[in-house]
């Protein structure tokens, strides 16, 4: 029984731990998506807005590419920053 518990406990130590690392993993990505979207203000020319021209799907991730519509420099996020403000 002792046994029983303590192979219990170390499979819920195993999920919480997975299910922890997926988490932070996730924000780390918002945040630095965030950061380089700037409230959609072009950070290189500081004068242009970013605008959505792709999107991809590659090995089961998604890309966004947004291009600014001054200086057209593109940038490339993991998650759509416009689709999470609505
Ligand atoms: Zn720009």
């Amino acid at each position: 029984m002792r046994d029983f518990i303590v192979g219990l406990l170390e499979v819920i130590g195993i999920v919480v731990i997975i299910t922890a690392v997926a988490y932070i993993g996730t924000s780390i990505e918002k945040a630095s998506d965030n950061e380089k979207y700037n409230n959609g203000e072009c950070y290189y020319c500081e004068h242009g807005h970013y605008e959505l021209i792709n999107v991809q799907r590659q090995h089961g991730n998604i890309y966004y590419f947004y291009k600014c519509n001054n200086c057209n420099i593109i940038i490339e996020l993991n998650s759509n920053i416009e689709m999470q403000a609505l």
